[in-house]
């Protein structure tokens, strides 16, 4: 067995039955990818949009792509279609860009939204109060071709463990509420949180996807 075989084998043990394990293959070359693919992997994660293009026609028509990187809305559209998620969706306006050119293409797109929990400035997505604001006033609603599946989070890039289980408790908490506040909404249910450093804590506050990269792939 290969290198990657072998540590998706270890963290397939690891992680709970019912969590669905996105192998994340940004910079990694497709000979890779294609080893996971063999290994029995089908859903992969990439964060930049023309090497995600490159690599989708490589693979079997089965691989689930994710997209998890910050999305320019000027490539929005060349993304509509290829994808079974988009995880990144950080604002409203993305989110209305990516509802109208999926209508345009004819696609329904699957998303996430992006939580912006983190201590670090840098990263991206609704504040938890935006989020809450967004139910609230039920603006998916609105969505013609979009499908908004749940919630996903990057924790701050931090040894504190306590911060990063109270950042994953923060954005599960958002979801119960959400859920309780619109029992009608119909298919709101994946949780991607945790990385390769922090997917346990996250399991533990509640994910059901976990996006890993290094600790499959090795380092980038
Ligand atoms: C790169 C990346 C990951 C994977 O990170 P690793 O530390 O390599 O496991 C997960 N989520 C997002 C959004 C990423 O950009």
């Amino acid at each position: 067995m290969g290198a990657i075989a072998e540590n998706l084998a270890r963290i397939r043990d690891m992680v709970p039955a019912g969590v669905e394990l996105v192998a994340v293959s940004k910079f990694k070359p497709i000979a890779d990818v294609i080893e996971a693919y063999e290994a029995g992997q089908r859903d992969f994660g990439e964060s930049r949009v023309q090497e995600i293009l490159e690599k989708i026609p490589l693979l079997p028509a089965d691989t689930r792509w994710h997209f998890i990187g910050h999305l320019q809305t000027n490539k929005v559209r060349s993304l509509i279609g290829k994808t079974y998620l988009i995880e990144s969706v950080d604002s409203e306006r993305l989110l209305e860009l990516i509802d109208s050119e999926s209508v345009k293409a004819g696609e329904t797109t699957r998303v996430l939204l992006q939580v912006h929990v983190a201590r670090e400035e840098t990263k991206f997505g609704f504040s938890p109060d935006e989020l809450l604001e967004y139910f609230k006033a039920r603006k998916f609603e609105g969505l013609a071709a979009t499908h908004i599946a749940g919630l996903m989070c990057m924790a701050s890039n931090t040894d504190d463990t306590g911060q990063i289980r109270s950042e994953f408790a923060l954005v599960a908490d958002l979801m119960r509420k959400i859920r309780e506040s619109l029992p009608q909404l119909r298919g709101f249910d994946c949780l991607s949180m945790g990385m390769s450093s922090d997917w346990p804590i996250a399991v533990e506050e509640g994910a059901t996807s976990v996006r890993i990269g290094t600790a499959i792939f090795g380092n980038r």
